[in-house]
């Protein structure tokens, strides 16, 4: 898989020739021509000539293919492969939509693997093809017939889900994407891998940190066994991935973890979502700093734990707009209806502190700290800056992740840990740093 398609064998015609290298005119020539040439593959792989175009993002000619109703958007080449799976591989988004519209069937298994597009998509890293894969299985027969969560966590024929692959062949993005569209985070492959694989042990091969921190956030165990014993620690010892291992190592800090699956939660304002997953990410990476540091690595890569540009704006905030609960951090969430505001660390403390107690299993939802009332809504505060009378709203950038559409936090959530363990929840976060800017990127959207 993944390799180019070779389409000058067995191309007579020129078709297929054509067809990859984008030239509309003369592939329209041929066909009117000689029209039969539409039902022509290639003679080995099989492919047709909407194969050859959507692997190759040659848009134009997928949309002059599937204008016609003779072409099968579903059609399979000789690995059983539908051109969408080929547009899902290779990353050509316009490709995926295109056929996502011609009603191409997003629930088709490739023969080698048993894999479906969504599984190409993720494999390959390619999130952007994986959201629009998603989205129509919220949209389509899928969700009715199937279940939008049985396909999210749907298997290969070796019992690799999305989330393994993607987290396997380290793909930060995807693995996010997953995991907020209901991704079970625990599942254990059959064969895939090394049996009873979980994420987070394929992630620890992959080596990829960010995967990691990804599921561990989402409370994925890592004192889960696979069918050899094995924690995700010692595969990542293994496999050398000596700061994977630090983070995995049972014997160090236990990260902090997204908040158990709350109603309000799953209601929650996407941008108010965000802000809350940064603060998240933020306190976990100054986790990690800390057990590195006593290790004696460095911060795994400038690219990843320090990319942003610290904005000063925020040193000049009036005492007055800081958090009331922390003193340190400005408010940047408003609870609803009641109006109070505080920082996301405090509130996302607050949330974890309601985390359910497994054993009693009765879910209460969080409260304001100031006056008690239910808390119905969160949203992004209105931010006040240098008492300019200039009100930013510092949070609608357009860097922030608007493509969250989970509607399925409460599945998948059997080992999500609560936070109540965690003492001074606002102090870990290593503060006033001036990390809540204007424009500040998104780190965890970073591939
Ligand atoms: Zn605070
Ligand atoms: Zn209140």
């Amino acid at each position: 898989m993944g390799q180019g398609l070779s389409c000058r064998v067995q191309d007579e015609h020129g078709l297929f020739t054509a067809v990859q290298f984008g030239d509309l005119e003369l592939v329209k020539t041929l066909l009117e021509k000689d029209p039969s040439l539409i039902q022509q593959t290639t003679a080995y792989d099989r492919h047709s000539a909407l194969h050859i175009a959507a692997a190759n993002g040659q848009i134009e000619i997928v949309s002059m293919l599937l204008e016609d109703r003779s072409v099968n958007p579903d059609s399979l080449n000789r690995h059983k492969q539908t051109p969408l799976m080929l547009a899902a591989m290779h990353g050509k988004i316009d490709c995926v939509k295109k056929l996502i519209e011609a009603n191409a069937n997003i629930l088709m298994f490739d023969s080698p693997n048993g894999r479906t597009c969504l599984h190409y998509a993720a494999y390959y890293g390619h999130s952007d093809c994986l959201e629009t894969i998603l989205f129509a299985a919220r949209t389509s027969h899928v969700a009715a017939s199937w279940g939008f969560s049985r396909f999210v966590n749907i298997r290969d024929g070796k019992g690799a889900t999305p989330l393994h692959l993607a987290a396997r062949q380290r793909r930060p993005q995807c693995v996010h994407m997953l995991l907020d569209s209901g991704a079970l985070v625990c599942a254990s492959t059959g064969g895939y891998g090394f049996p009873g694989s979980t994420p987070l042990h394929l992630a620890a091969r992959g080596g990829s940190i960010d995967c990691i921190r990804e599921l561990l956030a989402w409370g994925a165990d890592r004192l889960h066994r696979d069918a050899s014993g094995r924690i995700p620690y010692l595969v990542a010892l293994k496999h050398k991935n000596d700061t994977c291992a630090a983070l995995l190592n049972p014997s160090s800090a236990e990260p902090l973890v997204w908040p158990s699956p709350l109603k309000f939660i799953s209601e929650l304002n996407q941008d108010a979502k965000a802000l809350l997953e940064q603060a998240l990410m933020d306190a976990n990476r100054e986790r990690e700093k800390t057990i590195l540091k006593g290790m004696g690595y460095s911060p795994p890569s400038p690219s990843h734990s320090d990319a942003r540009t610290t904005d000063d704006n925020i040193s000049e905030v009036s005492e007055t707009e800081l958090c009331c609960i922390c003193f340190d951090q400005v408010c940047t969430i408003e609870v609803q209806d009641c109006g109070h505001q505080m920082c996301a660390q405090c509130t996302l403390a607050l949330c974890c502190h309601n985390k359910p107690n497994p054993t009693t299993a009765s879910l209460s939802a969080p409260v304001c700290p100031f006056c008690r009332s239910n808390i119905a809504q969160l949203v992004v505060a209105k931010v006040k800056v240098n008492a300019d009378d200039h009100e930013l709203d510092l949070y609608s950038s357009p860097k922030l992740p608007k493509t969250r559409k989970s509607r399925n936090f409460s599945e998948g959530s059997s080992s999500f840990k609560g936070l109540s363990g965690v003492p001074s929840f606002g102090k870990m976060v290593g503060c006033g740093s001036g990390r809540i800017s204007v424009g500040n990127e998104c780190i965890i959207d970073k591939p």
